[in-house]
């Protein structure tokens, strides 16, 4: 299980194997997530959220029923937990999150923060109107009681950021992304710039514009996730990112696409930077209000294509724990002295 993993021995005077991670149904062992999806979505409210708090849509009673068998399909393949990046305006819903991961075995994390991409629809009127300070303590508050009336917490925090430069929102949401990973200890990942390939360098300015101002806030660059960087076309600026010691996200993989995806890794690889990559899907995606979810996009293709492409491109077994087990275990491992209990 344990391999030597350079930065994995010692972060901020805690050893590795002594950091936790917050799940939704509470502090585990980081070394205790085993096979982990980094990025996917169970379930999910896209439509803009004055709509969504003008009509709420009650959840469809066919929603585990869609969604489970996909799950216990992963576990069956190996897979032991799930990083739910559902964000807060999003259709984030703790409790379900908890039943899933109860009724499948796999452990699962949802997250606090908030997400002001997308054109800024899925942006609540408090985000525009409070502090950065203020926000935080939103945040914070989560991270200590829980997320509403459910005593779930969270266990990363998602932020959406797509500005190039970075809007006044973005720049005060960063901040109080700052301030919380600073109290508590939770990673920081940014959905980063427009959902799309554009132009070669695009991404990767919104990418490092969050990473300047993070740092300038006292976040090391370790406690920061660049969130769908596959989108970036620039390999080389993965590796200027992943130099400064931020994670590289490549987390939109689809059957299809496992040259490019082995290719995109295997940069990193022969850069010497595996060790601050992440890799997952971004798939699952029970929509609210379509009928049965729409089309749920399954979450077996990084085990049955991506995997053995990776094998067949080269990658040994222990670059594959590294990929799927010891560097999820390190990028959602709390950045805090503190030991957590079990009991909230
Ligand atoms: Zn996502």
């Amino acid at each position: 299980m344990a391999i030597g993993l350079p930065g994995c021995a010692q972060v901020g005077g805690i050893r590795a194997k002594d950091r936790q991670v917050m799940t939704v149904a509470g502090p585990i062992d980081a070394s205790a997530l085993g096979m982990t999806l980094s990025h996917e979505h169970l379930f999910a409210d896209l439509r803009p959220y004055a709509e969504q708090i003008s009509t709420p849509i009650p959840l469809g009673g066919d929603v585990v029923e869609v969604i489970l068998p996909h799950l216990q399909e992963i576990r069956r393949l190996g897979c032991r937990s799930v990083i739910d990046c559902t964000a807060t305006t999003l259709g984030r819903n703790p409790a379900l999150i908890k039943r899933l991961s109860e009724a499948s075995g796999l452990q699962m994390l949802t997250v606090t923060g908030a997400y002001v991409a997308a054109g800024g629809r899925f942006v609540p009127p408090y985000v525009l109107d409070e502090t950065d300070e203020e926000l935080a303590a939103r945040w914070i508050g989560e991270w200590r009681h829980g997320i509403g009336d459910t005593r779930i917490r969270p266990g990363l925090i998602k932020l959406g950021i797509e500005g190039d430069p970075l809007s006044a929102t973005e720049r005060k949401v960063l901040l109080a992304g700052a301030r919380t990973h600073l109290e508590t200890g939770l990673v920081i990942a940014s959905h980063t710039g427009p959902w799309a390939q554009v132009e070669p360098g695009r991404n990767a300015r919104c990418a490092f514009a969050q990473l300047d101002l993070l740092e300038g806030a006292g976040v090391d660059p370790s406690a920061w996730i660049w969130v769908h960087a596959q989108n970036e076309v620039r390999g080389d600026l993965h590796v200027q990112a992943a130099g400064r010691g931020a994670w590289v996200s490549f987390d939109g993989f689809r059957p299809g696409q496992e040259n490019g995806y082995v290719a995109m890794i295997g940069r990193m690889r022969d850069e010497g930077l595996l060790e601050r990559v992440l890799v997952s899907q971004d798939a699952g995606w029970y929509n609210a209000g379509q009928p049965r979810g729409g089309e749920f996009k399954p979450f077996h293709p990084i085990f049955t294509a991506l995997i053995p492409a990776l094998r067949k491109g080269g990658f040994d077994e222990s670059q594959m724990q590294m990929l799927f087990v010891h560097n999820p275990a390190r990028a959602f491992a709390l950045r805090t002295s503190e030991w957590i209990s079990g009991d909230t």
